[in-house]
């Protein structure tokens, strides 16, 4: 699984350096390179905790933070306006907070395991929702050939989409089990 790098080799959470079988000793192992204090109950939810990368997810939860109070803020004006009351208000509400609930959880994996959360999986997914929708509708038979065509060639962009997203998760697995091994054991 994606924790195997952690279960094979215990190394710091700062630094990357191994820590050689003083996990067992206790709760809590001091880097015997950069001296930092290594929790067992961070190593469960981290991948790393270093500074830089620390920083990256908080910057990019607060700009999360901001991104939806904005949404929030523009959707009580909407209610105000009464724009939207019915049967659809739920999904109107709903929707956006899965979304913001999605790009928290894609920040938190700058620095977390979380191995669960296929967010790759799940953007790829909904960046092709859109393109199958197209092909749906290209499929309706009273549309004309150069309206099929022009749909279907439509669809394309969103599935280059998906699987650019797909593989972009791939890339970063990648880059992650690299920076835990740059190290290397010594
Ligand atoms: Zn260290």
């Amino acid at each position: 699984m994606r924790n195997r790098t952690s279960r094979r080799r215990p190394y710091c959470l700062r630094c990357y350096a191994p820590l050689k079988g003083e996990l067992r000793k206790g709760a809590r192992t001091i880097c015997p390179r950069c001296g930092f204090v290594n929790l067992k109950v961070d190593r469960a939810v981290f991948w790393t905790k270093e500074r830089r990368l620390l920083e990256l997810e908080s910057l990019a939860k607060g700009v999360i933070v901001v991104f939806m109070v904005v949404i929030g803020l523009l959707m009580l004006w909407g209610a105000g306006n009464k724009m939207s009351f019915g049967l659809g208000q739920g999904w109107a509400v709903g929707f956006p907070i899965l979304f913001g609930v999605l790009l928290w959880e894609t920040a938190s994996k700058i620095t977390r395991w979380k191995p669960y959360l296929r967010v790759g999986l799940v953007w790829s997914i909904l960046a092709a929702a859109p393109g199958i929708g197209l092909l749906l509708v290209a499929m309706l038979p009273e549309l004309s050939p150069l309206a099929r065509a022009v749909l279907a060639a439509t669809s394309l962009p969103w599935f280059g989409v998906a699987f650019g997203i797909w593989r972009l998760e791939a890339a970063c697995a990648r880059w992650r089990a690299r920076r835990i091994l740059a190290q290397g054991p010594s």
